[in-house]
């Protein structure tokens, strides 16, 4: 079997000296089962290389980001070019307007952007403000969802059609939680359930159109129109967390995307943007109407600021990564490999007597251990964990890197290549015969 013994030395030492041995809990292994996660030093393309010199093909795309491949070229130029130039000005730049510009070209309910360093600042200050604008307090997400690690929106569910008030994490005031109210996802009786109730008090309804955080989930016919609809007929604005989504199956968001029949697009009124729009450099934005942008400090009382934000190297990489999505074909290449590996998956594992669903979004699918569709958190819990930690190290040993957590998405990049399918077919193919 495959030799790691230095990435264990690695993780026994990071251990002792960063909390959990990393630096974000979703790189633990501890939703599959526990052991050293693998210590990579090198990435090119769709390839990873650890410290043991095994090598990997990428699913992770570092949740997301990496869309064309590892260091890929015209990335990587354009952060050594900005390197050069001086890495940080506290100033600002001609660059940021072409960003911006770019942007805006691809996402036209954006009058007016900010830049800030994560998706995370981008949705809490969305939420700002969203309160700032309305004069109101309480926010309305969806169970299942996630919108960074601040406060508001690390509130989870309950069981009931809407829920109130359970942080999901230590050290958030219960007073802050009281502010936030869940509701499960495509679920339209249960958010004017909780409009009826709580309607008059909301700032804004946040929402991942197309769901990235409990597997891949699109939105039910007529679902993001009612929820549009009822949000803005209590007086509250509509929030899309598009840090996932944003330029992930075509060039646009899901306010442009209309490659399925039944899927209408609708602008809202803040958009809050990250991961592949910094080309994998930190980065995230947030925009959306004149009115409410202007509400942003220095024009308006909401106070947003940051020494890193709209910095020359993350935009930089933004704009190259951005250019190479232009390039004709691109989305569709990602869409068919994916097509094929789902087939393949779902094939292998009917041969196998596994249970498995898939549900694949273009160039991008999530995979569920269970026996039926996945539209919900509920319906996505069902995914069975233990049987997920054990494919995944099964992979793993062959040379497949996914993302170790049985929700995330298997994402395709612009690297991939019909042979790095087929392989990652076999590998399955041979872990599903041993599960
Ligand atoms: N929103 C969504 C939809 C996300 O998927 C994520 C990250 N996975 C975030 C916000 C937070 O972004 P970041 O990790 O850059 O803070």
């Amino acid at each position: 079997s495959m030799q790691r013994s230095r990435s264990e030395a690695l993780y026994a030492e990071a251990l002792q000296h960063i909390v959990g041995g990393v630096n974000s809990p979703s790189r633990s292994y501890k939703a599959v089962g526990g052991g050293a996660p693998v210590f990579m030093k090198r990435a090119e393309g769709a390839y990873f290389y650890d410290v043991d010199d095994n090598r990997y093909i990428d699913y992770l795309a570092a949740y997301g980001p990496i869309i064309t491949g590892h260091a890929h070229p015209h990335i990587t130029e354009a952060i050594v070019r900005a390197a050069q130039n001086g890495i940080l000005y506290g100033t600002p730049t001609e660059l940021e307007i072409q960003m911006a510009r770019m942007l805006k070209e691809a996402i036209p309910s954006l009058d007016k952007v900010r830049f800030v360093n994560s998706g995370t600042e981008a949705v809490m200050t969305t939420i700002r403000v969203a309160r700032a604008f309305t004069k109101r307090n309480k926010i309305i997400k969806f169970a299942g969802c996630y919108h960074g690690h601040s406060d508001l929106v690390l509130v989870a569910a309950g069981s009931g059609p809407s829920t109130l008030g359970i942080p999901d994490s230590a050290g958030i005031p219960t007073s802050i939680a009281q502010e936030v109210i869940t509701v499960p996802f495509n679920n339209l009786p249960a958010l004017q359930e909780a409009l009826e109730r709580w309607g008059d008090d909301t700032a804004a309804v946040m929402i991942e159109p197309i769901v990235g955080n409990f597997g891949m989930v699109m939105p039910e016919p007529g679902f993001l129109e009612g929820v549009c609809k009822l949000t803005r007929e209590a007086g509250a604005l509509v929030i899309y967390d598009e840090v996932i989504t944003a330029f992930r199956f075509h060039y646009g968001t899901s306010q442009t995307f209309n490659v399925f029949p039944d899927f209408k697009a609708i602008e809202p009124d803040l958009t809050a943007l990250g991961k592949i729009i910094g080309g994998g450099l930190p980065i995230g934005a947030y925009g959306g109407r004149k009115e409410i942008m202007e509400q942003v400090a220095p024009l308006g009382p909401a106070y947003q600021a940051g020494t890193m934000a709209g910095n020359p190297a993350s935009i930089s990489a933004g704009i190259a990564c951005l250019e190479v999505l232009q390039e004709a074909g691109v989305y569709d290449r990602m869409n068919d490999l994916a097509t094929t590996l789902a087939e393949g998956l779902r094939a292998s594992a009917a041969k196998h007597g596994v249970p498995l669903t898939i549900n694949q979004i273009r160039g991008s699918f999530s995979t569920h251990f269970c026996n039926h569709p996945v539209t919900n958190y509920d319906e996505a819990q069902d995914t069975d964990g233990e049987i997920f930690g054990r494919f995944f190290k099964l992979m793993l040993e062959q040379g497949i890197n996914l993302a170790p957590s049985k929700y995330e998405a298997w994402f395709l990049t612009t690297a991939h290549t019909k042979d790095d399918i087929e392989v990652t077919i076999a590998a399955a193919d041979h872990a599903f015969s041993r599960l």
